[in-house]
């Protein structure tokens, strides 16, 4: 079935009451038993609910995998999968990864006594270097956030399980969604969402999403949810059910907007330079084909702070909203070095290649003749 047909189909038709097109939205808190011992599936919310069950049939069909977990927000998603880890685990990831995945890698998860190298991840020698005896997972994001580089989803597994089969691979999927890449077709053992992005799509609700291949991992993370208490509520799932229904024409209309504002940020006198996966100038075209069926709707850009200061530059933007977040309906602006990835501190931000003119824009699914216009008046300062 093609992702387009299953975004639509699954998770849906649950009513047999009143026959509703549409799943219905179970905000009980708990369900009576029948008898003793006897339930119709669902006994308490935190641990199992039919809203967020069909939500969480839709994703995980979505990216291929054999079951799905909705939590609360991506952050919740991620703290649940760190907690396969124990006291003296090492992680190898990436230095450029979101600024709140580093924060709780950093700053909660290494006070525990998680071991994490943050490393560059497009060098596989660097890759390879890095497993030690006590690595147990690595973790890949890609396209890195906010300067779209490219980390070989294929080429890292190979790496780290050429030498202990039992490292688990995990890729946060956010900025691509299952409608651009498949982490599971490169040796993926669990992807993990913020839905709050391009799943939900719609900027009205925080959630994430852990998608598992195997089934050990996959009643690991299910206890480890309830035990946590990070599952979605049920509107929210409602919510998000609702927004992925339309993910492939959304994403489709994303990446048609972002190459067209892209081209021409790169063609302006005011920008330094454009990172974005579709254009030529992006210096990974091989591995861009091999592992994505598309581009997706972010792109970061250098200003030329020389020639117009940032504050004026965000002062002046109409439709562009100076927020953080990424993968709504509406166009969004941010500054990562005072915002979104703030909390690294400067020295990471530096190591990671972000600098102070960076900007990143999550492109909506407005015209994008009216984003180039909207940037056109906003350059000029
Ligand atoms: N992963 C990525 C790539 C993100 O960009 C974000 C948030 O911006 C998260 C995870 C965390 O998700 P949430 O804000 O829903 O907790």
């Amino acid at each position: 079935m093609d992702i387009k047909t299953k975004a639509v189909h699954t998770g849906v038709y649950k009513d047999s009451s009143f026959n509703s097109v549409t799943t219905p939205i179970y905000p009980s808190s708990t369900f009576y038993f029948d008898e003793l011992g006897k339930h119709k599936g669902f006994d308490y919310t935190r641990s199992g609910n039919p809203t967020r069950a069909a939500l969480e049939e839709n994703i995980a069909a979505l990216e291929g995998g054999i079951g799905c977990s909705a939590t609360a927000t991506g952050m919740a998603a991620i703290t649940a999968v760190l907690f396969l880890l124990a006291p003296g685990d090492h992680v190898v990831t990436g230095d450029d990864i979101y600024g709140g995945s580093y924060r709780v890698f950093a700053y909660v998860f290494a006070k525990m006594g998680i071991e994490f190298s943050f490393i560059n991840m497009r060098d596989l020698d660097a890759v390879k270097k890095a497993v030690k005896k006590n690595t147990k997972m690595v973790w890949i994001e890609t396209p890195s956030n906010p300067l779209l580089h490219i980390v070989d989803i294929e080429g890292v597994i190979k790496a780290v399980k050429s030498q202990n089969k039992a490292i688990l691979a995990v890729v946060d999927n956010t900025f691509l969604s299952p409608y651009f890449q498949k982490p599971f077709a490169f040796g993926t053992d669990i992807i993990v969402h913020s839905t709050t992005k391009y799943i939900n799509g719609h900027s009205d609700v925080v959630g994430g999403a852990i998608v598992y291949r195997a089934p050990e991992i996959k009643d690991r993370l299910r206890y480890l949810v309830n035990a946590l208490g990070v599952s979605q509520s049920p509107f929210d799932s409602w919510l998000v059910l609702r927004g992925v229904k339309t993910l492939p024409q959304r994403m489709e209309a994303h990446q048609a907007g972002a190459m067209a504002v892209a081209k021409f940020l790169e063609g302006h006198s005011r920008v330094k330079k454009v990172y974005y996966p579709g254009l030529k100038s992006h210096p990974q075209q091989a591995l861009i084909k091999k592992q994505m069926q598309g581009f997706g709707g972010m792109l970061a850009f250098e200003l030329d702070t020389k020639k117009i200061p940032l504050a004026n530059f965000f002062k002046s933007l109409k439709y562009f909203c100076l927020a953080e977040s990424l993968g709504g309906v509406e166009s969004l602006i941010e500054h990562p070095w005072s915002m979104s990835h703030a909390s690294m501190g400067e020295k990471a931000l530096e190591a990671s290649g972000m600098m102070k003119e960076t900007i990143r824009v999550s492109i909506g699914i407005e015209a994008a003749s009216d984003l180039i216009d909207d940037l056109d008046q906003a350059l000029k300062g």
